[in-house]
């Protein structure tokens, strides 16, 4: 006789192996903490795969409200991609934790770090999370330079192929048609930014620098103090000083950042405050990476000639 304990073992077993027969002819379940990641991953599985992404496009990527929701979607994923370097340190390891899924395990096939090969920018000497800094690996936000994003659709093709193999020549496919159209687009962007060279822009929070790099702007200052610390009045008259002495006139400003601060600022300097989302679906015909960076350097690039 089975014990209660046993047949709930045993039932549990049946469902795990029914779950992985249908799997041969159903889509891959891949699961995106943020939009961004879930834009990439739709443009390199195409039809094999089905993208769902934890974050909403207006929700601060570091402080996402985790639900019992997102416990159900990672627990019937194939695979996990997630941004790395602590991006999702405040709410993806619980979650995470609760839904139990070997597939997603760290350094399994099932689990991308987009973070992992990127040349970081501002990585701290020192690692230091005391006072709060929510960056201690360096920036995170690294999507923002194309040729970042090259080498992370690159290893999605990579462990996609893995996961389901009868659909890798798709997801080679997809990568050079992607590889090729964001070649087509980034000499476009740059010819976009190249009269604004050395221009000077000022963020709310530090998530511009791979932007500012790439096509050659300057981030003077930032609203936040820190990443992840509030703006003190004494911090925004340092920033308010130091806009004036350089001439800095535009604020980058996201969805879920506190755009009176940015256009308190705004009225002292003479600056102008732009919704430059970086997450796609945040704005309308933003919904892939190519639309959304089409609107960012668009946006971007007329802030800069209004106020030359
Ligand atoms: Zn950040």
């Amino acid at each position: 006789m089975n014990t209660i304990a046993q047949l709930g073992l045993a039932t549990a077993t049946l469902v795990a192996l029914s779950g992985a027969g249908a799997s041969s002819s159903r889509k891959l379940t891949v699961v995106a903490t943020t939009p961004d990641l879930a834009a990439l991953a739709k443009a390199i599985g195409g039809d094999a795969v089905e993208v769902k992404a934890l974050a909403k496009p207006t929700e601060d990527p570091h402080y996402v409200d985790a639900k019992p929701s997102h416990i159900v979607t990672l627990n019937r994923a194939d695979v996990l991609i997630e941004g790395g370097a602590e991006l999702e340190l405040g709410w993806l390891p619980p979650l995470l934790e609760s839904a139990r899924n070997d597939k997603i395990a760290a350094g399994s096939p099932g689990r991308i770090v987009a973070s992992q090969g990127i040349g970081m920018l501002e990585v701290p000497a020192t690692f230091d999370r005391s006072r709060g800094d929510v960056h201690p690996f360096g920036n995170p936000h690294f999507l923002l330079d194309p040729l970042n994003v090259k080498l992370i659709v690159a290893r999605m093709a990579e462990h996609f192929a893995l996961v389901d193999p009868k659909a890798a020549e798709l997801f080679k496919a997809n990568l050079k048609t992607f590889d090729a159209a964001l070649d087509v687009k980034l000499a476009e962007w740059q010819k976009q930014l190249a009269p604004y060279r050395g221009a000077k822009i000022v963020t709310y929070h530090q998530d511009f620098v791979y932007l500012a790099e790439r096509f050659n702007l300057e981030v003077v200052e930032t609203l936040e103090p820190k990443p992840g610390i509030a703006p003190s009045p004494a911090h925004l008259a340092k920033v308010i000083a130091t806009m004036k002495a350089k001439n800095a006139r535009v604020i980058l400003v996201q969805p879920y950042q506190n755009r009176r601060t940015a256009e308190t600022v705004a009225r002292q300097t003479n600056a102008v405050v732009l919704d430059v989302p970086q997450q796609p679906g945040a704005l309308k015909n933003t919904d892939t990476y190519f639309e959304l960076m089409d609107y960012i350097v668009r946006t971007v690039a007329t802030a800069l000639q209004e106020t030359k």
